[in-house]
């Protein structure tokens, strides 16, 4: 995420992404404590899940605006810069072109587009995404 996604290396395929900022990949970020939340995120009302080992926040993150970090000049969680989807390490390890990679975003945004219509069942969707992004863990 960047303008876009989280990465900072993979700026040209994360921007316009934000998938991983909606709560669409995860629906969770782990941080260590309130520092690493940050106050730009503070600001927007968001909260630490303490309870949670590790503490997380949950998103949809407030700061995403059309795939793009709005506090990403400003202070951002360390795990928003260390995060890496399956499709961002397929490009990191030269095994898919960030072209590629691109169009896999726009189908699965238009896809996600479909579920919010009523027109794709939310269960298709969510096998395109952990096929395309999540990694196994
Ligand atoms: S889901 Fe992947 S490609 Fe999209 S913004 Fe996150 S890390 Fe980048
Ligand atoms: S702060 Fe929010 S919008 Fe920005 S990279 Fe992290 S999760 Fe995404």
């Amino acid at each position: 995420m960047s303008g876009g996604g989280r990465n900072n290396n993979q700026q040209s395929i994360c921007i316009g992404c934000g998938l991983c900022c909606d709560g669409t990949v995860v629906t969770h970020l782990a941080v260590r404590d309130e520092s690493d939340l940050g106050a730009p995120l503070r600001g927007l009302g968001v909260e630490i899940i303490a309870a949670a080992e590790p503490p997380v926040f949950e998103l949809p993150c407030p700061a995403v605006c059309d795939g793009v970090c709005t506090i990403h000049d400003l202070h951002r969680p360390s795990a928003c810069s260390q995060f890496e989807c399956k499709l961002s390490q397929a490009v990191l390890d030269g095994v898919m072109t960030s072209e590629e990679a691109r169009s896999v975003i726009s189908a699965t945004l238009r896809a996600r587009d479909a579920v919010r219509a009523g027109s794709l069942s939310a269960e298709s969707f969510q096998e395109l995404v952990t096929a395309n992004f999540r990694v196994e863990e």
